[in-house]
């Protein structure tokens, strides 16, 4: 629609009263069109208040030089009507600012959207009217607007970053920002130019701007990693499985992790070879395609540190062999961060551009800007002349548009500025406590920047609208998140956090680009698929978190935390849910073991360590097998005696070999799994025995076996930890052998089974009530189950070795555990204890599913090397860490 209409339409002429609508939405780009439209179906009055002149929001705003999607276009569509899926097609695989305009424009047009929305018309300040139950909005154009529902679809990167340099009003030529560039362009034509920034816009635009510029200067603080795009026709692959299936494609798209239809991949880096690694980053880097190259490289590309850098490392040779002067590529050559926890940009020509003779980077790392001038931009080392700025400079991201409505007031005059003092806070990103019948559309806390912003905006118009129904359809007038329920996502957003190395990059995904923003990652880091699944619970579990309220005192209020296992955890146990398993008690011994060799058949090993070294060792009553795990630095290293899980029924010593391998890499000790033997067919008190005989031997074998003479260190899972108590106490009791330090990990300490965690967590944690009761029955007869050397805290606790004791949150042996690091403590013994919130039973032996189980094993790798007398350092996995986590992450750290 041409400017001079959309200005006639706009709302200077509109009444001063207010303007009474049900619900008010501010914005009119992907978000804002979609929600007028559903609304409006849904019966609901509706205004939209957009400060732009026309419809498309970002891509109303960013018309600079090269400005494109990054998602292919074919995914970064409305899916809500097939019919405009249809009646649509795009003409590249990523398309245009101009065509992505006029696409969101023919939206408009079919939904005769434009009649609703008031354009020039900034929302200013937003006010609750308690008594009222409505928002008032001031605007700064027009009538104010009194709804009882507002909506901020105001976009994530909406928001310009204002420059921080100095002297910007002396500049004499002419200075533009990419996210504001001017409608009619601008001709560049034999300009000198200088771009600052060099992110995502800074990317696209500077090959195009060097083809025009007399010269182009870049100044660079931070290099980015970049791809080409390979733009062209929608690649033949994608179009042939979305033109099959198109149901079935949207679908997939809204349950994958980033709202692209890509498989989740489970090869990790580690078990492919060389070859193997570089033929599926050459296939990658050839796709051209952002969510390709961050998803489907390996399994542990975004969560492991080593896994990241080998991607880092092969797309440094690319910026190496597309540079030709060594210095510019080193200095385009990013190093700060790993690849994809800072946004990665799709590029055309990027790095090649800085080959051609009119193009010059300046690395302000080196020689940071000390001002702009009359003529042009001084650093530290050079003045450079410029005709015209390039200001791009990126946005406040996620929260600058909400947080630039000020005041936002809600309930009891709490202004939302003061409520985020300290970083966002919110419920499903969608709303905030104390803010009634407030919501926003990809909020700070939801998928938002780290997903197809296309599909997470259908999920949260069409979850907050059919929500507005279903109060509307049950007389409610106000919905509000609790406080239990906003603490509880603040929380389950930090455990997210630690899924992935989002968290190690100063991002805008962080707020480190805007000086004094409060650091914390923003997005939500559990992928798409998972938070849809998170909003539907809440929903199916009776607005779970939400009070609602209505007239005559009507008041609802199901109180809770919707996430409160760790996000992987809660993945594994969905997974498990649906493969609908027999209990395996039910399975006989034989059956039970059959079933676990098979699920450990199908699981990697783990990575390269040194040695592996099978043998056998003189048990209490014959020969044990037992598997040594060796580091892979020079030895002597001091030795773990390593006991499995299994309910004293399942497993054997090479049944936790991932658990093991991956703590021998982290200790840099070495660790003897012994193979105890098992009940029915051995019960009680044989694999006790057979533990204490096999340390004893261990202990005396040690410099034979490759380990250090001396003390020895005990560790044990679940029986196995019950397995590792009790040797300490026989150790203890007999004389022998010596052992420095116990880790037991989720250990069975007793025979009684009425402590809350029994209960609580009975069923539906993979080890059950019922699961150990039969564990038990196999191995110990009533009659037996107060000894010692099968409760150990039946026994005396006191002159014990040093211990470690953790335990997770939904297991059944969490209290027992619990109860023994206690009384160890109470009796003497240095105790430290990891009660690991939001894990289950097996969080810290699925090394490589439940990822957020590494932090538990870096402190119980600490833990043994204390007790082994050695230096701090062990291997983290995520060593660049420079201590940005998410607001809610102190809560984590404090709660563990
Ligand atoms: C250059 C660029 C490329 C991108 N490419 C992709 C991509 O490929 N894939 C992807 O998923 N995402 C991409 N994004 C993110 C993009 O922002 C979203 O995909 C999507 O367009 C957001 O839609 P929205 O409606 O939520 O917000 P926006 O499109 O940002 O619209 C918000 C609107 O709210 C208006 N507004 C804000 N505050 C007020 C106020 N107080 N009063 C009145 N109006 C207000 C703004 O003027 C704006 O028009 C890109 C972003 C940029 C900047």
């Amino acid at each position: 629609m041409p400017e001079a209409m959309v200005a006639a339409r706009a709302s200077d002429t509109a009444p001063k009263s207010a303007q009474q609508v049900d619900v008010a939405v501010v914005g009119a780009g992907f978000a804002g069109l979609y929600l007028l439209h559903r609304l409006r179906k849904a019966g609901f009055s509706t205004v939209a208040l957009e400060e732009a002149g026309d419809v498309g929001g970002t891509w109303y705003w960013n018309r600079y030089p090269g400005a494109r999607c990054d998602i292919q276009t074919i995914d970064y569509s409305y899916t809500f009507d097939p019919e405009l899926d249809t009646a649509w097609t795009w003409s590249e695989k990523y398309a245009t600012q101009p065509e992505i305009l006029r696409y969101l424009g023919f939206v408009a047009d079919r939904y005769d959207l434009r009649r609703d929305i008031r354009f020039k018309t900034k929302v200013t300040e937003a006010r609750w009217d308690e008594a009222a139950e409505r928002w008032q909005l001031t605007t700064d154009n027009g009538a104010p607007v009194s709804c009882r529902h507002y909506i901020m679809a105001t976009g994530c990167l909406s928001a310009p970053k204002p420059p921080e340099i100095d002297g910007v009003k002396d500049f004499k030529g002419k200075v533009y920002f990419t996210g504001r560039w001017p409608h009619e362009g601008v001709d560049l034509a034999g300009k000198r130019v200088a771009v600052i920034g060099t992110g995502s816009s800074a990317i696209q635009s500077i090959p195009l701007i060097a083809e025009q510029a007399a010269h182009l200067t870049v100044f660079q603080r931070t290099p980015n990693f970049a791809l080409p795009a390979g733009n062209g026709p929608a690649p033949e692959d994608r179009r042939t499985f979305f033109e099959s299936d198109r149901a079935a494609y949207r679908e997939q798209a809204r349950q994958s992790m980033a709202g692209v239809p890509y498989p989740q991949q489970t090869v990790v880096s580690w078990q492919l070879s060389d070859a193997e690694r570089r033929e599926r980053f050459e296939r990658a880097w050839a796709a051209g395609d952002l969510v390709h190259i961050l998803t489907q490289l390996w399994a542990d590309q975004a969560v492991d540190v080593d896994g990241n850098k080998i991607v880092q490392d092969l797309i440094r040779e690319k910026i190496r062999a597309a540079v030709r002067d060594p210095e510019t590529a080193a200095a385009l050559t990013p190093h700060d961060h790993p690849f994809g926890a800072k946004r990665p940009c799709l590029d055309t020509n990027y790095y090649a551009t800085y080959n051609r003779p009119n193009v010059t980077l300046v690395n302000l790392r080196q020689e940071p800007i000390k001002t702009i001038t009359a003529s042009g931009i001084s650093t530290n080392g050079r003045n450079v002349d410029v005709d015209v700025i390039v200001f791009a400079t990126g946005f406040d991201a996620m929260t600058g548009a909400i947080r630039a409505v000020h005041p936002i007031t809600g309930r009891g005059g709490k202004s939302l500025t003061d409520v985020w003092a300290h970083g966002p806070q919110t419920y499903l990103g969608l709303t905030v406590e104390g803010f009634p019948n407030f919501f926003m559309i990809t909020g700070p806390g939801s998928p938002s920047v780290l997903s197809n912003m296309a599909v997470s905006i259908e999920q949260h118009v069409d979850w907050v609208v059919d929500r507005l129904k279903a109060l509307r359809d049950a007389g409610f007038t106000t919905i509000e998140p609790t406080e239990m329920a906003q603490a509880g996502w603040n929380r389950h957003m930090a455990d997210c956090s630690m899924l992935t190395l989002h968290r190690l990059a100063n991002t805008w995904y962080t707020g480190a680009n805007v000086p004094g923003k409060v650091h914390g990652l923003m997005p939500y880091t559990g992928g798409v698929g998972p938070y849809r699944s998170i909003c539907d619970e809440v929903t199916s579990r009776g607005m779970l978190g939400f009070k609602l309220t209505g007239p005559g005192g009507a008041a609802q209020c199901n109180d809770g935390e919707v996430v409160r296992l760790q996000p992987d955890v809660r993945l594994v146990l969905n997974l498990l849910a649906t493969l609908n398993l027999p209990p395996i008690e039910s399975m006989g011994a034989a059956g039970a073991r059959a079933f676990v060799g098979e699920f450990n058949k199908g699981r990697p090993a783990g990575r390269l360590i040194g040695d592996i070294v099978d043998g056998t060792l003189p048990g209490a009553d014959g020969p044990l097998p037992y598997r040594v795990f060796k580091p892979a630095t020079p030895g002597p290293h001091p030795v773990v005696v390593y006991f499995h899980g299994g309910g004293w029924v399942l497993g054997d010593e090479q049944s936790d070999e991932p658990f093991c391998r991956d703590m021998v890499r982290r200790t840099g000790m070495m660790f003897v799994s012994v193979g105890y033997r098992h009940a029915p067919e051995h019960r009680f008190p044989t694999a006790a025995e057979d533990g204490y005989a096999a340390t004893r031997w261990i202990a005396e074998h040690a410099t034979e076996l490759g380990g250090k003479p001396g003390p020895v260190l005990v560790a044990g899972w679940s029986a196995g930890g019950n397995i590792a108590a009790v040797t300490c106490q026989l150790a203890r009791d007999r004389g022998g052998p010596e052992i420095a330090g116990q880790l037991l990990i989720c250990p069975v300490t007793d025979c009684t089974f009425d402590r809350p965690s029994y209960n609580d967590n009975a069923t539906g944690y993979f080890l059950t009530r019922s699961l150990m009761y039969w564990f038990w029955d196999l191995y110990c007869s009533p009659a037996d189950r107060t000894d010692p050397r099968v409760s150990p805290l039946r026994g005396k606790v006191d002159k014990l070795p040093r211990a470690f004791v953790a335990t997770c949150e939904f297991d059944p042996l969490r209290d027992e555990g619990v109860a023994y690091a206690e009384a160890m403590a109470a009796a003497g013994v240095p105790v430290e204890q990891l009660k690991a919130h939001g894990h289950f039973h097996s969080s810290f032996t699925m090394v490589d599913v439940v990822i957020t189980g590494v932090a538990g094993r870096v402190q119980m790798a600490e833990a043994l090397r204390r007790f082994a007398g050695l230096p701090p350092e062990v291997s983290r996995g995520d060593d660049h860490s420079q201590g940005h986590t998410s607001p809610g992450h102190k809560i984590a750290a404090a709660a563990s």
